[in-house]
C-alpha cells in the first residue's frame, strides 16, 4: 500500500466507525502559548478534552501534520540516527470525546491492523500501562492478545501533550521487524526501539495536570490515539527503515542530485530529506526563519540541512531546489505544496544565501579546533564564537561534534554568554530586560540548548 492509501484506508475505517473526518490542523497551535508546534494529533482537540470547547461531534478521525523539533517530544537529535524519527511527520488518529473508552478504542486499533491492514498478529507487541489491569484484561480476555508478546511499562505508558495538559495512561502496539533487526521487545534491556518499532499508541485521556505537577480528572474519560503513517508504510512496504518509503524515494534521489552526489544510503541525505519536510511545512503555516522562538527552530532546521549538504559536498545552495520535489511527492495530499512553492523556494533560497557567507569559515574553525582538541569535550568559547560570530545554532555544533564522538563544553558557553550580557550593560546597550523578554514569548518549555538559545538571542538583539 502507498502511503496515501493508508492514510485513506485509515480515515475511511473510522468514518465507518461513526468519527467525524477533521481536517488537519496548523501546525502553529491556535491559542496555546504552552507549545511549541503541533506535535500530536490531540493538540487541536485539547480543550475539548478539558471541557471548555465543545463539538458537534463525539467522534473524530484525523491525519495530523506534526513536528517534533523542540520541547517535550523533541526528536531532532534522533533524526539520521534511528530508522524511525522524523521531524516532521503525518499522524493518523481517532478520538473520543466522552464516548467511547478502552475496549473499543483497543479494538477498533486491534481490527484496523490485523483485518483491514492485514498483519500478522505474531508480529504485533502490545504495552499496557503497569497500573492499568482493566486494558491488560481486554487485550488478554477480549481480543486474544499473546500474554507472551506483551509486557506493563511504567513512564512509556504515560502519555502527556507537554508538561501541562491532558494526559493519561496508554497502551501501545509495536510491530517486530525481525531478527536481521539488533534489539529486543519493549521494555528489555536490549530494546532500543529498533526492532519493535512502536507504530500505535492508545490514550486513555483521564487527567489534566496543572503546572505544579497535580493531576486532576477530565471531565469526561476520553481517548486520543496517534499512529505514525511512516511507520506503517515502512512495515506495509516491507521495509525496516522509514527513510526507505514511497515519500522519502523520490526526496532522497532529488537531495542526492541537489548536492552532487550518488551514495543514497547516507545518513547526511536521509536529515536533508527530513528537514525539507519540516522546513516546508512550517513555512506553508506561516513560520519564517528568524532569531527567536519558531522561527528559530526553522532556521536551526534549515541550518542543519544546508551544513549536511556541504558535508557531502555541495557546492552551491541547493535546499530550496527541494522544493519542487516536495510539490511532486506530497504535493496530492497538500496542495500548498503547490500553490506557495515558489515563496517556500524564495525564503529557503534567501536563508541559504545568507549562511553560506559564514558556513565554510564557521567549518574550517570547528575543524581546526576538533584537531587540537586534547579531550573529547569542544571548548565552551568555540561554541560561542561559531554561534555569535558565524550563525551557528548550538545544536548545529553539537550535531558536528556528536560525528566525532565530542561533546560540548555548555558550562564554558553559558559563561561566555553571561560576559558578553555584561559588556553589553556597560556599555549602556541593555535595551530589553532579558528576563521579560524570556516571559514575554510565553515558550515555557524550552530547555536545554533551547532555553540557552533564547537568551542568547536577546544578546542578539542588544547587539543590533
Ligand atoms: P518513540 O518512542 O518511537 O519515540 P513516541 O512514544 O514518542 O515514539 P507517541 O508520542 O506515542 O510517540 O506518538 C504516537 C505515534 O506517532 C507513535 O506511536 C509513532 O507511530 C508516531 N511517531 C512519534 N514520533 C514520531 C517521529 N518523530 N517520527 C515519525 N513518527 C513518529
Ligand atoms: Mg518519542
Ligand atoms: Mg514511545
Ligand atoms: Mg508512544
Amino acid at each position: 500500500m502507498t502511503s496515501a492509501e493508508i492514510r485513506q484506508a485509515f480515515l475511511e475505517y473510522f468514518s465507518q466507525q461513526g468519527h467525524t473526518i477533521v481536517p488537519s490542523s496548523s501546525l502553529i497551535p491556535g491559542n496555546d502559548p504552552t507549545l511549541l508546534f503541533t506535535n500530536a494529533g490531540m493538540v487541536q482537540f485539547k480543550d475539548v478534552f478539558l471541557g471548555t470547547d465543545k463539538r458537534d461531534y463525539a467522534r473524530a478521525t484525523t491525519s495530523q501534520r506534526c513536528v517534533r523539533a523542540g520541547g517535550k517530544h523533541n526528536d531532532l537529535e534522533n533524526v539520521g540516527y534511528t530508522a524511525r524519527h522524523h521531524t516532521f511527520f503525518e499522524m493518523l488518529g481517532n478520538f473520543s470525546f466522552g464516548d467511547y473508552f478502552k475496549q473499543d478504542a483497543i479494538r477498533f486499533a486491534w481490527t484496523f491492523l490485523t483485518e483491514v491492514l492485514q498483519l500478522p498478529k505474531e508480529k504485533l507487541w502490545v504495552t499496557v500501562h503497569h497500573s492499568d489491569d482493566e486494558a491488560e484484561h481486554i487485550w488478554k480476555n477480549e481480543i486474544g492478545a499473546d500474554p507472551q508478546r506483551f509486557s506493563k511499562l511504567d513512564e512509556d505508558n504515560f502519555w502527556s501533550m507537554g508538561d501541562t495538559g491532558p494526559c493519561g495512561p496508554c497502551t501501545e502496539i509495536f510491530f517486530d521487524h525481525g531478527p536481521d533487526v539488533a534489539g529486543g521487545p519493549p521494555g528489555s534491556p536490549d530494546d532500543d526501539g529498533d526492532r519493535y518499532i512502536e507504530i500505535w499508541n492508545i490514550v486513555f485521556m483521564q487527567y489534566n495536570r496543572s503546572a505544579d505537577g497535580n493531576m486532576t480528572p477530565l471531565p469526561k474519560p476520553s481517548v486520543d490515539t496517534g499512529m505514525g503513517l511512516e511507520r506503517v508504510a515502512a512495515v506495509l512496504q516491507q521495509v525496516h527503515s522509514n527513510y526507505e518509503i514511497d515519500l522519502f524515494v523520490a526526496l532522497l534521489q532529488a537531495a542526492a542530485s541537489a548536492v552532487g552526489t550518488e551514495d543514497l544510503q547516507q545518513k547526511s541525505l536521509r536529515v536533508i530529506a527530513d528537514h525539507i519536510r519540516s522546513a516546508c511545512f512550517l513555512i506553508i503555516d506561516g513560520v519564517v526563519p528568524s532569531n527567536e522562538g519558531r522561527g528559530y527552530v526553522l532556521r536551526r532546521i534549515v541550518r542543519r540541512a544546508i551544513r549536511h549538504g556541504n558535508k557531502l559536498g555541495a557546492k552551491d545552495v541547493f535546499f530550496h531546489k527541494l522544493v519542487a520535489a516536495m510539490a511532486n511527492v506530497m504535493g496530492d495530499a497538500y496542495p500548498d505544496l503547490r500553490t506557495q512553492r515558489a515563496n517556500i523556494e524564495k525564503i529557503l533560497l534567501k536563508e541559504e544565501q545568507q549562511f553560506a557567507r559564514t558556513l565554510e569559515n564557521g567549518m574550517s574553525i570547528l575543524e581546526q579546533a576538533i584537531a587540537s582538541l586534547t579531550g573529547q569535550v569542544l571548548p565552551g568559547d568555540v561554541v560561542f564564537k561559531l554561534y555569535d560570530t558565524y550563525g551557528f545554532p548550538v545544536d548545529l555544533t553539537a550535531d558536528v561534534a556528536r560525528e566525532q564522538s565530542l561533546t560540548l563544553d555548555m558550562t564554558g558557553f553559558e559563561a561566555e554568554m553571561e560576559q558578553q550580557r555584561q559588556r553589553a550593560r556597560a556599555a549602556g546597550q541593555f535595551a530589553v530586560d532579558y528576563n521579560e523578554q524570556i516571559h514575554l514569548e510565553g515558550e515555557t518549555q524550552f530547555t536545554g540548548y533551547e532555553a540557552l538559545e533564547d537568551r542568547s538571542k536577546v544578546v542578539a538583539l542588544i547587539f543590533k
